[in-house]
């Protein structure tokens, strides 16, 4: 196999388009966003008309048609400024349900207003007692003639009171033969009666990303909003996990990246003991370990979304790993970006504290840290389909 580490030159021209609007457009709401956490709909508008909204949406819905990989070195070049600002890409975010197992009909009603940036998705699974534990969650769709009638409460739930579409996993059926069996998957459009979202204020990090608990009282849907097949809706959900996964490796990759250059431009530039803190070897060793750690990472990813590209499917470890390893090294990185600064990054005031703050989600969301490692590791002894294997050296061999 070979495998080819330079970038085409249409890739090279995406990546170098989506830094030049995210270094020359995030700095004017930044900080402003961060602080009242507020969702940047004007920056997300002039994303969408540039075709960085809905990338990987098909051509013919209004999307880009991008791979994995290509949408990918947007998001990195996107959180490598701004992590909450990043997140404008998100606002297609549960399309890919729509995208994988949704119907003619609802892939031309639904995919090209998100793809344009007229309207903004999100993805409801999470519940207050359930969010690693898919299988767990309560919310009921009850069939009653031509509706389903939805019941239950979503939980941190992304673009939840901005959005125009929820995607929404709920339990049609009540008694199934295995817990995570008699689960299926509605759109659920905005002005729905009965459907109400309140905004979850004062997060850690990425504030200027809308987050909010959703709640369905007696929401009727008619049954064609069902997405696939009634029951399926657990698996299609699994499937959707790791689709979306390897975004968020590349969103590690891109805030690791921004925290390396701004603490590497910090170290040259400041003086202590009448030197620049960057002569002194401690923070060469810092640095130097830093950069390795995202090229390794970085490598990883691409590997990843190489992999989905290639296949026209994820392979789960494969994908578990990247998120797992990115997002682990990202803390690392923003951890040893912040003592490089000293004081002056414990004080909130530069671009490395926002880092600081942004960089933890990537553990938590779409799957923890140890969910990642329980993926890997039931891959590895053969309770999950997957390409690694102990053995194996390459998914692709
Ligand atoms: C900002 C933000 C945005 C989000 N956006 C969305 C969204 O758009 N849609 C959505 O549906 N959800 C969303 N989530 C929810 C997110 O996916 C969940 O928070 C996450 O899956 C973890 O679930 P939990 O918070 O209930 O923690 P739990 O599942 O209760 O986990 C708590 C701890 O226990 C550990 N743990 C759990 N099970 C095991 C196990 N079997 N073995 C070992 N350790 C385990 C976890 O790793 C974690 O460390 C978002 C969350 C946040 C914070």
């Amino acid at each position: 196999m070979l495998v080819d580490f330079i970038l085409t030159d249409e890739q090279k021209a995406i990546r170098d388009a989506a830094r030049e609007f995210a270094e020359k457009e995030f700095p004017n709401y930044a900080e402003e966003c961060d602080r009242e956490e507020k969702f940047p709909f004007e920056l997300w508008k002039k994303a969408a008309k540039l075709g960085f909204i809905g990338m990987a949406i098909p051509e013919e819905y209004g999307g880009q048609g991008m791979g994995v990989l290509d949408a990918g070195l947007v998001i990195e070049e996107f959180w490598r400024v701004d992590a909450g600002l990043g997140m404008i890409v998100a606002t297609t975010f549960g399309s890919e349900q729509i995208q994988m197992f949704g119907n003619e009909e609802q892939k031309k009603k639904y995919l090209p207003p998100l793809a344009k940036g007229e309207k903004i998705c999100c993805a409801c699974y999470t519940e207050p007692q359930a969010g690693s534990d898919v299988a767990g969650i309560k919310t009921r769709a009850d069939k009653d003639g031509d509706e389903y009638v939805i019941n239950g409460t979503k939980m941190f739930i992304t673009n939840g009171t901005i959005a125009d579409y929820y995607v929404v996993l709920a339990r049609t059926d009540p008694n199934p033969p295995k817990r995570h069996h008699g689960m299926s998957v509605f759109i659920v459009e905005k002005d729905t009666p009965g459907l109400e979202a309140r905004k979850l204020t004062n997060k850690l990090g990425i504030r200027a990303s809308d987050t909010a608990e959703v709640v369905f009282k007696n929401v009727r849907v008619p049954k064609e909003n069902l997405i696939g097949q009634e029951g399926n809706g657990f698996f299609q959900t699994m499937i959707f996990f790791n689709v979306t996964r390897i975004p968020v490796a590349f969103q590690a990759v891109g805030i690791a990246q921004g925290a390396f250059e701004l603490a590497f431009n910090y170290a040259k530039n400041r003086d202590v003991f009448e030197r620049k803190l960057i002569d002194f070897q401690v923070t060469q060793e810092k640095l130097a370990k830093m950069r390795t750690k995202i090229e390794a990472a970085r490598l990883l990813t691409l590997q990843a979304a190489y992999f989905q590209d290639k296949m026209g499917m994820p392979d789960p470890a494969l994908t578990a790993m990247a998120k797992y390893y990115s997002a682990k090294i990202a803390q690392e990185v923003v951890h040893e970006a912040l003592q490089i600064y000293g004081g002056y990054g414990f004080m909130g005031e530069q671009a490395i504290s926002r880092m600081y703050r942004d960089a933890r989600i990537l553990e938590i969301y779409e799957g923890t840290r140890e969910i990642e490692i329980e993926i890997i590791g039931r891959s590895l002894i053969g309770k999950l389909p997957s390409r690694i294997s102990a053995v194996r050296k390459h998914p692709l061999m």
